[in-house]
């Protein structure tokens, strides 16, 4: 049994066998297999070299047609290292007497023999580089094969991964898996968000749970604790099913509040609504007793699938979610997309700085036909409910300008074309960067509502990546500098009647709800899950308490006074919602 701490990032716990997801960019861990299924890591292995030797050939006619049969020529060496009867001896030994999986059976074979050519004359040294260009198509192929699996998984399964790309964690197949073990990875990764969304429990930044893992072997995930136990004796199982049991009836417990108002003790409304991913989580939010959709983070429409969704594609999902909310409150937010959200390899341009770079407002406004796609669809859906599109990462004025310049051409558009749409469809803008959050003022005079994207902005402000393990520590939304930011945002948007949400994940963490009530704010947004719980806490604090609550904590100097005052405070209100 070997027990690994990380961050839990979505509570509840899971247990079941686990499916190791391997990473073409990292080292391949020695991981066995049972006896039993080493004739399928054979197969694999040998479906994974017929792709690889059909790749290879027709690699070898385009370079013929388009440069030359003799460069072409050096595909050669590539289609008989495939075929070479000793090494695939080689291959078939590691798998067979040595149980080990296909993937690592092609790394360690194939880097002992690349070591042979090291030391020989220059021009066969070169060989090296095309004998890892061989090992890196066969575990891309096979690592394929696991991504096809998970998208099919015909059984219960914990997941565990090196990294896992919000597109891989979107496409795989959620009634199957029980939860998420992943090495690298922070609080507010995108994967974090939408395991909380998607209610699988999840542990991140757990560094090398993946090394020690294989799959097959049952595996706890217990994502209120941050723990992830390998092969856990009965004794260690009886235990957390146990805490599963608990956790379920916990919830079942909140589910009474479903029809009851956010309403504080002393009878301030505030508004309460959920953050989604896909059309259908607008079920889950609104059972959960949510007012409607505070973000609805469309990127996941590309990241779910590799076909581009055409106008007619969003126009159905931005529909289902209006025509579900029947009336209540819809902000579609335009595609937070970049190469933060996708692989290096399946981003246009790999970027050294994804964070800083074409993500978001930014890569919409260079793509116009791509962005006036998707507000065609908004505006075409709108007609339906009460609709409001939101622009994310917008750090300038002439930002947000030129993109209500885009939101009124294509109203023109579907105005001369007769489609049914919304010209004045209310616009607001995330502010989720230090530059939109100083000059938040100047953004008041030109939108209908803020939302505070407090992930980014935390991430931005602090200069941590949200999704580095080896930072997470210092990233925190309790820092005296979010607070003073947020306390400025809420401010102006009293001070010029704009409507302030937060849709952070600070929204959905008990231990921020009295601070952020204090400081002014009235709609929060957060993952469906946490809506009851946020519920409960606000129907038992009062409003006095809550601006107390903010005022002092304006003047603590540092973070960790400031979460744990936070924590004591709340668990005052209500003890259950804070764990140790
Ligand atoms: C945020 O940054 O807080 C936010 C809500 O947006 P996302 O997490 O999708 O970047
Ligand atoms: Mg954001």
């Amino acid at each position: 049994m070997i027990v690994k701490k990380g961050i839990g990032v979505s509570p509840g716990v899971g247990i079941g066998p686990a499916f190791v997801l391997e990473n073409e960019e990292f080292d391949v861990p020695e991981r066995h297999v049972p006896p039993e299924r080493s004739p399928a890591e054979l197969a694999r292995l040998k479906q994974a070299i017929v792709v690889a030797k059909k790749d290879v050939r027709s690699l070898q006619h385009e370079t013929a047609s388009r440069i030359g049969k003799e460069t072409a020529a050096i595909f050669d060496f590539h289609a008989g290292l495939l075929s070479d009867t000793a090494l695939i001896a080689k291959f078939t030994e590691q798998i067979m007497k040595a149980h080990v999986t296909a993937e690592f059976a092609v790394a360690d074979v194939l880097r002992n023999y690349a070591r042979e050519f090291l030391g020989m004359p220059e021009y066969l040294a070169d060989r090296v580089k095309d004998v890892y260009d061989i090992e890196k198509r066969l575990l891309r192929n096979l690592i394929g094969q696991q991504q096809q699996t998970l998208h099919h998984l015909t059984s219960d399964r914990c997941i565990l991964a090196h990294d896992l790309t919000p597109s891989q964690t979107a496409g795989a197949d959620r009634t199957h898996v029980r939860g998420l073990a992943i090495d690298a990875g922070g609080r507010t990764s995108h994967t974090a968000i939408l395991a909380r969304t998607l209610g699988i429990p999840a542990v991140v930044g757990l560094n090398d749970v993946t090394a020690a893992a294989q799959s097959g072997m049952t595996v706890i995930i217990d994502g209120n604790r941050g723990v992830v136990v390998l092969d856990p004796d009965a004794k260690t199982i009886a235990q957390y099913q146990s805490y599963q049991q608990r956790q379920v009836a916990y919830i079942h417990s909140l589910d009474e509040l479903k029809d009851l108002p956010a309403t504080t003790r002393d009878g301030h409304d505030v508004v309460l609504l959920g953050n989604i991913e896909f059309p259908e989580e607008t079920e889950v939010v609104l059972a959960k007793g949510g007012q409607g959709i505070g973000l609805y983070r469309t990127e996941f429409l590309y990241l779910g699938s590799n076909i581009v969704p055409s106008e007619e594609d969003q126009y159905r999902a931005y529909r289902h979610v209006l025509e579900s909310c029947a009336n209540r409150p819809v902000v579609i937010r335009t595609l937070d997309l970049g190469a933060d959200k996708l692989t290096q390899s399946r981003a246009r341009v790999p970027e050294r700085n994804p964070f800083l770079g074409l993500r978001s407002i930014r890569l919409s406004l260079q793509d116009i036909p791509m962005f006036k796609t998707q507000l065609r669809a908004i505006l075409r859906a709108s007609v339906e409910g009460q609709a409001s599109v939101m622009f994310p990462l917008v750090t300038s004025l002439l930002e947000l300008r030129q993109a209500k310049a885009i939101v009124r051409d294509v109203a023109e558009d579907l105005e001369e074309e007769g489609l049914p749409h919304k010209a004045d469809i209310p616009i607001g803008v995330m502010i989720e960067t230090p530059a939109a959050a100083l000059q938040c003022q100047q953004f008041a005079k030109e939108v209908d509502f803020f939302s505070i994207g407090s992930n980014d902005l935390a991430q931005y402000t602090l200069a941590v990546d949200r999704g580095n393990e080896r930072v997470a520590s210092l990233f925190t939304m309790a820092h005296p500098s979010i607070i003073r930011l947020l306390k400025q945002i809420i401010r102006a948007g009293q001070r010029y009647d704009v409507r302030v949400s937060l849709c952070g994940e600070m929204a959905g963490e008990p231990q921020y709800t009295m601070l952020l009530l204090g400081l002014g704010l009235r709609v929060f947004s957060c993952a469906p899950g946490a809506i009851p719980e946020i519920k409960k806490l606000i129907r038992s604090v009062t409003m006095a308490h809550a601006d107390q609550v903010a005022r002092r904590v304006l003047t603590f100097e540092s973070e960790t006074e400031i979460i744990s005052y936070l924590r004591a405070e709340t668990r005052k209100v209500l003890p259950e919602v804070i764990s140790d």
